[in-house]
């Protein structure tokens, strides 16, 4: 007993040696901005991790609670408040020690408790797809920081060091961490406009994803880093020469680009390190904001800007609420350098970014705006983050975590700031959801505009809406916003469950009228729990898609009964026939199955087809040489073997294009001949150019047969010079 406790005490002395002046540091640092504090308390906690931690080691062999403090004080250096910083010294204790999040509420509080706990739960998690787990480590960061912003900045300062010390981890697992912090924790950094710690996660991910292009970056930067200084030193001694003239004292410093963003440049427009030439610029620090446009004033007349790279980020901040005046500017040699001007209060902000807004307040409430925005930015994904599969979550993420904006007005000159290339629908649903959804038409700076137009800065955008317009498929071609894409797939997925409950009820309806039941029959209502349904709607949805066959409902109605003769099967498919579009088609080995034919090939009876099995929409077929199969192919177990089954009468939807001469009668002549064939025109449309006229007809035909023969009829009449068949938008 004895030689354990001395050997843990000399332990601890070992620790406190190395450790202290750490400790020490981190409470010179708090001294510095902290008014509020008591050093006794971060010392119990420093005291407590260390103990807790004493036997652990990290990779390096270094003592584990050495990552804990070096954790404290990268919280620190972002000026944040005692609770945050005991929490991030005690971070790990609930994962990783015997300790319990109540010794934690016992010894340090509530507050304490709850930022640890946040930071416990965003645990690291090992999923199957990469898709899957980073939205599942998203999705977890975002939950704790809606409960408390601070979590996520602890978490930041966590993952900080930890890559800050990946040479040590064994190097199969280096690659993962470096992924996920390029993806997940540096957007997110940046989303919240904490610059320092987006830079760094970047630049130190590169290191380890790609370390020879990182070295080479390193080596040429280091090299060229005298001329560098030299040169800016040139350009920016005239501007502090007429700024202090005009009695403003400014701080002037060459910046140093990031790895990460020079290598983004270097790939982007494939050009070597010594190509990229805007790797000069400038950051200019002043202490009001009129002397910021000031400074401006002063360089362009020093220096010749260059056209359209000016942006007034301080009138007009960026969503994570960064402020700054950027221009770029000629300098000698033809040289360009990009110039930022900002106020110091900026800068703290544009470093720090919502941890700077921590700090200016006071106890735990979320009165802030700048927080309270981050936050409603949080709320709002994790609510859509229920109706959305990992994929889609992760793209609406992306969009708002990685686009450019563009500022906008409404008519009444409110502004609103979307991602570069947003649409008119984009805009609408910017303004109201309601107004997104019924959006039919829009005027840009008091102009009709497609919908599909591309918005620019300063454009005037009013929306026109009817109440009987609904979002549409084709939106989300052109859509830029999340919250476009959200609702759009939204209504357009209620619809089509509508659509599957519609059909699920006719089927079961009909079903049930001819075994004399109804859907309040005992003995049905005892079945649905026995199919494994928990109520009538969930089964009815099953039925609709498919999913479940009537035969099934029936062997378990009447178990003793012998299955049901061929002929009520073939009635089942002769009503499903008649009821829906899937009519001419046999499923393999399924029988009920929704089915639609492609709308991009418009397959006819007599073509080769192939069934594609789209997730609640049953099954889609199309021609076996349709291009869009390249796309479906890669998921072979939806691809299911179809074959035709057509009855008499029924009739397929194929387009047409013809071109010909363009002379009198030739749309007569044509509709006349197709009519002849006893072929239903839907639509025709068609139009001259130059000399030919170019037609498209959607014509109903019975099958291939049908179609070839009015082809080759139209081919024959004098002037045309070709008939198509051809696929949606061609
Ligand atoms: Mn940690």
């Amino acid at each position: 007993m004895n030689v354990i406790k001395s050997k843990e005490e000399t332990l601890l002395k070992k620790l406190h040696q190395k450790l202290d002046p750490m400790m020490e540091d981190i409470l010179g640092k708090m001294a510095a901005y902290c008014n509020d504090y008591d050093a006794d308390v971060v010392r119990n906690a420093y005291q407590f991790g260390m103990k807790a931690h004493l036997h652990q080691k990290r990779y390096s062999g270094e003592p584990y609670f050495e990552h804990c403090l070096n954790v404290a004080k990268i919280l620190a250096d972002l000026r944040m408040d005692q609770t945050t910083i005991v929490a991030g010294l005690l971070h790990d204790v609930v994962e990783d020690t015997p300790f319990e999040l109540e010794d934690i509420r016992n010894e340090f509080g509530k507050n304490v408790a709850l930022l640890v706990d946040g930071v416990t739960k965003i645990s690291e998690l090992k999923f199957e797809s990469k898709e899957l787990r980073q939205a599942e480590t998203f999705r977890k960061m975002l939950l704790s920081m809606a409960r408390d912003v601070r979590v996520i900045i602890i978490k930041f300062a966590d993952r900080l060091h930890n890559v800050r010390t990946l040479d040590h981890v064994p190097e199969r697992k280096r690659p993962r961490i470096a992924l996920e912090t390029r993806d997940v924790y540096a957007p997110l950094a940046h989303r919240f406009g904490i610059a320092s710690i987006k830079w760094e996660m970047e630049d130190l991910a590169l290191k380890h994803l790609e370390p020879e292009a990182y070295n080479e970056l390193a080596k040429k930067i280091k090299l060229t880093r005298a001329e560098r200084e030299r040169y800016i030193k040139n350009i920016s001694d005239p501007i502090i020469e007429e700024m202090k003239k005009n009695n403003i004292h400014p701080q002037i410093s060459g910046r140093p680009k990031s790895f990460f963003s020079i290598y983004n440049k270097m790939k982007k427009r494939n050009r070597p390190f010594e190509e990229i030439y805007d790797l000069l610029a400038i950051r200019i620090i002043v202490e009001k904001v009129e002397e910021c446009y000031y400074t401006l004033g002063i360089i362009h007349s020093l220096y010749n800007p260059v056209y359209d790279r000016f942006k007034d980020y301080i009138a007009m901040p960026k969503i994570n609420g960064y402020q700054s005046l950027h221009t770029t500017v000629v300098g000698p040699d033809g040289k360009m350098v990009e110039i930022q001007i900002r106020t110091k209060a900026m800068h703290v902000l544009a470093e720090d970014g919502i941890a700077a807004h921590w700090k200016y307040k006071h106890g735990d409430s979320d009165e802030d705006p700048n927080i309270e925005a981050a936050l409603n930015w949080v709320k709002e994904l994790l609510d859509r983050q229920v109706s959305e599969d990992a994929g889609e979550f992760m793209e609406d993420l992306k969009i708002d975590l990685f686009h450019d904006e563009v500022f906008l007005f409404s008519p009444k000159g409110d502004l609103y700031k979307l991602p570069a290339d947003s649409s008119p629908i984009d805009f609408a649903y910017a303004v109201h959801t309601k107004v997104g959804n019924h959006c039919i038409g829009a005027k840009v700076n008091g102009k009709i505009v497609p919908l599909r137009t591309t918005l620019k800065s300063g454009d005037q955008v009013e929306i026109i809406t009817s109440q009987n317009q609904k979002p549409s498929q084709d939106w989300l071609n052109f859509v830029k916003t999340s919250k476009a894409r959200h609702w759009i797939k939204k209504v357009i997925r209620e619809e089509q469950q509508a659509q599957t409950r519609d059909i699920g009820t006719e089927i079961l309806n009909k079903f049930l009228k001819k075994y004399k039941l109804t859907e309040k029959s005992p003995e049905f209502q005892d079945v649905i729990p026995k199919m494994g349904f928990s109520n009538l709607e969930s089964l009815i949805v099953a039925i609709g898609r498919g999913e479940v066959v009537t035969d099934a409902i029936l062997k378990k109605l009447y178990p003793n009964k012998p299955a049901a003769p061929p002929k009520e099967e073939s009635f089942f498919k002769k009503y499903l026939k008649r009821s829906r579009d899937s009519s001419g088609i046999r499923v393999q080995g399924l029988d009920n199955m929704l089915i639609n034919f492609a709308r991009c090939c418009h397959p006819v009876p007599g073509d080769s087809i192939i069934g594609y099995l789209s997730r609640g929409k049953g099954v889609t077929i199309h021609r076996s040489d349709c291009k869009n199969l390249i796309y479906l192919l890669e998921e072979k177990q939806r691809i299911i073997d179809v074959e035709w089954d057509t009855e008499k009468n029924q009739e397929f939807l194929v387009h047409l294009r013809v071109i010909g001469e363009d002379r009198k009668d030739l749309l007569r002549d044509i509709t006349n001949c197709v009519s002849k064939q006893d072929i239903n025109i839907v639509s025709v449309t068609f139009s001259a150019e130059d000399l030919y006229a170019r037609g498209n007809l959607n014509v109903e035909v019975k099958d291939l047969h049908h179609l070839t023969k009015v082809i080759n009829n139209i081919n024959k009449l004098p002037g045309v010079f070709s008939v198509e068949r051809v696929n949606e938008g061609n």
